[in-house]
């Protein structure tokens, strides 16, 4: 049963896809179990050939994929051109991995000590519809340059890119069934990657009530599980920050990507002192933020994704205190402002909850005590900032904020060789940098007896 795909810039349907059942599902699931004794077979420099020739041919295609994330996601141009870039940066920065994933040699008596990072079959990745890209590729390069065959479930929102990515992997030279990319729902595709026998390990990026229920589900089996949840990002600005860079920088924090962005720093939080005089210098700032069409290529911001999301990012601001709201095209699509909302205590909903939209709330706070422990009151911790220009207290601060990724007067989190995820409730181990490829591996010990 194929399912719509539609333009969120339009509200348009433009395409369909098929949408596999569990018999689809356990066939692929199969022919990724055979195909992998071969694959972790291939010689080391000849799996890294393959994977910089798959990288090659990602950029030889980079304008056509980012005009499908354009259409199919409604990001912005600029952004959906960095998110096929970062697939092929991904995918280079793994095929280094494969002839240098070394064991060590451990000091035993009466033989030889060494270890092996063992592939573990067949790994099950399931991807958000918010970066469908960048987020594939984070599952699918070290996994395949570990030696595992692959699955991937993309969003049932955006399939496309991943479906052109799996077309590619296979102009590329990879073999047949290595990676196959499976179009489907939730909780038929995903489930099945959960109770399947034969996927060793579920690489999940979504939402934190999915995420823990898949999480649950592995138990059952034992397999290995990566999640990337939810967030509530805080971005701490101090009374002696430089302010006009800050709250410059502040609207693109949280507003790129319409909000649906898990690194958000939707919380904004503001000494005191300089409260007045922060929100005068963001306003213009917000109310600048060109949210236009996103194939437009000074556009910053494009639609949400679909009109239910949209009825949710509403529903956090019906009843709030509105600060101040920018501009945002009328008409057809699933348009939203970005919005500025005053939050009359840390247990307003708005500042609670994840909201996934073009939505910021703000808090005044005292000093750096309680700075620090309203940032940590959450059950997230993905991601966040500090403005100061006390090196103490940055240090201070950075060491005391419960989150996996945290920038110092910048709001940057994610580089692909630098490592990736969350405390608490926002994930469970960690993606990109030199780490990742072990989450894809077991350790294998083996003594060899030098005999009597
Ligand atoms: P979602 O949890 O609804 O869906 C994510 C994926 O899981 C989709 O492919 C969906 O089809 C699949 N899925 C849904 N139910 C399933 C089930 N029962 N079993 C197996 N698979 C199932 O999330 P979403 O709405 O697509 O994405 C938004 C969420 O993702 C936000 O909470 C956001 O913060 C989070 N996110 C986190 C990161 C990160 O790196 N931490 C990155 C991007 C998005």
């Amino acid at each position: 049963m194929p399912t719509d795909v539609i333009n969120p810039a339009t509200g348009t349907v433009f395409t369909s896809v098929p949408s596999l059942g569990l018999e689809e599902t356990d066939a692929a699931i199969e022919r990724a179990r055979r195909a992998f004794p071969a694959w972790r077979a291939v010689a080391p420099g000849e799996r890294a050939r393959l994977l910089r020739r798959f990288a090659a041919v990602v950029d030889d295609h980079l304008d056509e994929l980012a005009d499908l994330e354009v259409r199919n996601a409604g990001h912005t141009i600029g952004n959906a051109r960095w998110e096929a870039g970062n697939v092929r940066d991904v995918l280079n920065y793994y095929a280094g991995a494969p002839e240098r994933l070394i064991g060590k040699q451990i000091p035993v008596p009466g033989g030889l000590d060494v270890t092996f990072h063992e592939p573990l079959g067949v790994v099950g990745i399931i991807v958000p519809w918010n970066f469908p890209m960048p987020i594939a590729g984070w599952g699918f390069a070290p996994a395949l340059a570990a030696g595992n065959t692959v699955v991937l479930k993309p969003a049932e929102l955006t399939p496309l890119t991943a479906i052109r990515l799996g077309e590619l992997a296979l102009e590329a030279g990879l073999p047949a069934d290595v990676f196959q990319v499976l179009p489907g729902k939730g909780s038929v595709v995903g489930q099945r990657f959960v109770t399947h026998p034969a996927v060793r390990k579920v690489c999940f990026t979504g939402s934190t009530e999915v995420g823990k229920s898949i999480m649950a589900g592995c138990a059952d089996q034992v397999k290995r599980v990566t999640l990337e949840l939810g967030g509530k990002s805080a971005n701490i600005v101090f009374a002696d920050a430089d302010l006009e860079k800050a709250a410059a920088a502040a609207p693109s924090s949280v507003f790129d990507n319409a909000g649906q962005d898990c690194c958000a720093r939707s919380r904004l939080l503001v000494q005191e002192s300089v409260y007045d005089k922060f929100l005068a210098l963001l306003e213009p700032a917000v109310k600048s933020f060109r949210v236009l069409d996103p194939a437009d290529k000074s556009a910053e911001m494009g639609p949400l994704i679909s009109a239910a999301h949209r009825d949710t990012v509403a529903s956090y601001v019906s009843d709030a205190d509105v600060g101040f709201i920018g501009n945002a095209p009328a008409g057809d699509g699933w348009w939203f402002p970005p919005t500025v909302l005053l939050a009359r205590s840390p247990d307003d909903r708005h500042w609670r909850e994840e909201v996934f939209g073009p939505v910021l709330s703000v808090l005044p706070f005292r000093d750096e005590e309680e700075a620090v422990r309203l940032a940590n009151d959450t059950e997230y911790g993905l991601s966040g900032s500090l403005w100061t220009r006390d090196l103490g207290r940055a240090l201070r601060v950075s060491r005391a904020v419960e989150t996996g990724a945290l920038s110092v007067n910048s709001h940057s989190s994610v580089r692909y060789w630098t490592p990736f995820g969350g405390m608490k409730q926002s994930g469970l181990g960690r993606e990109l940098g030199p780490d990742a490829l072990h989450g894809f591996t077991d350790v294998k010990n083996v003594f060899l007896a030098s005999g009597e």
